[in-house]
C-alpha cells in the first residue's frame, strides 16, 4: 500500500520506515498537500493537518485515515463515510501523560510557577510577595469526564489529598466505588470545584460545555483546567469570569481556535478568517498575556514514551487494516 505520513518529525521517520517496510511510505508536507504525493491508499495525520471534504478531494485513492490522536474532532467523519473511507484513531497512548500534564499545568497556577520563574530569571530578584499560592490537599477537584485520562486524574488527585467529585453523562458507578469520588451534576460540579479540569471529547454536544449561562455557577476564585479541546470552554465567558475574578485562575493547553491562532500569519495573508474566528483569536491573545493563565501549545501528549506508544498502535492500525481487519474505527 501507498501510504502518506503528515507531520512527522524526523526521529520518527526512521521508526515507521523500518516498521512499514513492504510499503511505501512517503512523508509529506502539509503546506504542500498532495503534491508530488502521487495516489495514496492511507493517510496518517495529526491534529495540525485536518481532513476535510476538501482535503479529502487530493487524494482520489484514499481508503484509510488513521489519525495519530486521540481526539479526532479534526476530521470530517461524513465526508470520509461518503467515500467509503474508513478512519482509525489511537484511543490510549498512555493516560498518564496528559493526566500528569494536567497537573503541571495545576500546580503551575495554584503556586504561581510562571511569574516565580519570570522575576527570578528576568529580574534577579528573590523575594515572594504577590506570589502566595494555595495548597491542593483538602480541595475539590471537579473532574468532567471520566474516562482513561479523567481517570488517571483522579487517581493523581487522590495522591495529593484532594476530594474529588466527577460528572459524565455515562457514570461508571465501579470506578467511583474503587477510587473514592462521587458523580454529581455539571451546575453541582461547578458550584462545587475549587478546580475544574475537562477530559471529554470535543462533539457538538460538548461545544461550550463551559459557557456564559454556567461559567457564573463557579465557586468564587475556582480554577478552570482544560488540556482536552479549546472548543469545550466559550472563550468570552472565560476571559469574562477571570476579569472579574469570578476565576483566580486558568491554565489551558488548547485553545478555542487554536488552529488560527497557529497558522495566524499564513491565514491573514492569505486566508479569509469570518468574525467569530477573529474575535475569539483576540480573546486567545489577551488570555496568554493574562498574569494568572498559563497558555501551553496543545503539548500535554508530548512526551518521548507517548509519542512511541503512538506510533505503535497507528502502525498497528496500518497493519491491520492492509490484512482486512481494521482497528480502532471511530464512528
Ligand atoms: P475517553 O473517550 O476515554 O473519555 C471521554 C469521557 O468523556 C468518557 O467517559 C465519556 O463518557 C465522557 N463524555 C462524553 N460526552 C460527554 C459530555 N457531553 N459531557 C461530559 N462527559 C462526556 O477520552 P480520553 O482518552 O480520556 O481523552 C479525553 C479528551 O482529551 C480527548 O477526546 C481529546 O480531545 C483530549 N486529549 C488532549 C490531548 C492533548 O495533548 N492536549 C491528548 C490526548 C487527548
Amino acid at each position: 500500500m501507498k501510504i502518506g505520513f503528515f507531520e512527522v518529525e524526523d526521529w520518527e521517520k526512521d521508526y515507521i520506515g523500518s516498521r512499514l517496510s513492504g510499503h511505501e511510505v512517503l512523508f509529506l508536507d502539509k503546506n504542500q498537500g498532495a503534491e508530488g504525493s502521487g495516489q495514496i491508499d492511507i493517510l496518517s495525520n495529526f491534529i495540525g493537518y485536518p481532513v476535510t471534504a476538501e482535503t479529502l478531494r487530493q487524494f482520489p485513492d484514499l481508503k484509510f485515515v488513521t489519525t495519530r490522536s486521540t481526539g479526532f474532532d479534526h476530521i470530517d467523519l461524513e465526508a470520509c463515510a461518503q467515500r467509503g473511507i474508513l478512519v482509525s484513531n489511537v484511543p490510549t497512548y498512555g493516560e498518564n501523560t496528559v493526566a500528569e500534564f494536567t497537573f503541571a499545568l495545576l500546580l503551575a497556577v495554584s503556586r504561581k510557577i510562571y511569574p516565580s520563574v519570570k522575576r527570578v530569571r528576568e529580574r534577579g530578584l528573590f523575594a515572594t510577595d504577590n506570589l502566595q499560592g494555595f495548597d491542593l490537599q483538602g480541595k475539590t477537584l471537579g473532574v468532567i469526564g471520566t474516562g482513561h485520562i479523567g481517570t488517571y486524574v483522579v487517581k493523581i488527585a487522590k495522591g495529593f489529598g484532594m476530594n474529588v467529585i466527577a460528572y459524565d453523562p455515562y457514570p461508571r458507578e465501579e470506578l467511583a466505588g474503587q477510587f473514592g469520588f462521587v458523580y454529581k451534576t455539571l451546575e453541582e460540579l461547578l458550584g462545587a470545584s475549587d478546580a475544574v479540569t475537562l477530559h471529554v471529547p470535543y462533539l457538538p454536544a460538548t461545544h461550550h460545555l463551559l459557557n456564559s449561562k454556567n461559567i457564573g455557577l463557579c465557586k468564587r476564585g475556582a480554577v478552570i483546567i482544560n488540556t482536552a479541546r479549546g472548543g469545550l470552554i466559550e472563550t468570552a465567558a472565560l476571559t469574562a469570569a477571570l476579569k472579574s475574578g469570578q476565576l483566580a485562575g486558568a491554565g489551558l493547553d488548547v485553545l478555542e481556535e487554536e488552529g488560527f491562532v497557529k497558522d495566524e500569519l499564513e491565514i491573514l495573508a492569505g486566508g479569509h478568517p469570518n468574525e467569530d474566528q477573529l474575535k475569539i483569536a483576540l480573546a486567545d491573545h489577551e488570555l496568554m498575556q493574562m498574569d494568572n493563565v498559563v497558555v501551553t501549545p496543545h503539548n500535554a501528549f508530548n512526551t518521548k514514551e507517548a509519542l512511541i506508544r503512538i506510533l505503535d498502535t497507528t502502525i498497528e492500525n496500518i497493519q491491520a487494516f492492509a490484512r482486512g481487519k481494521p482497528v480502532n474505527l471511530v464512528k
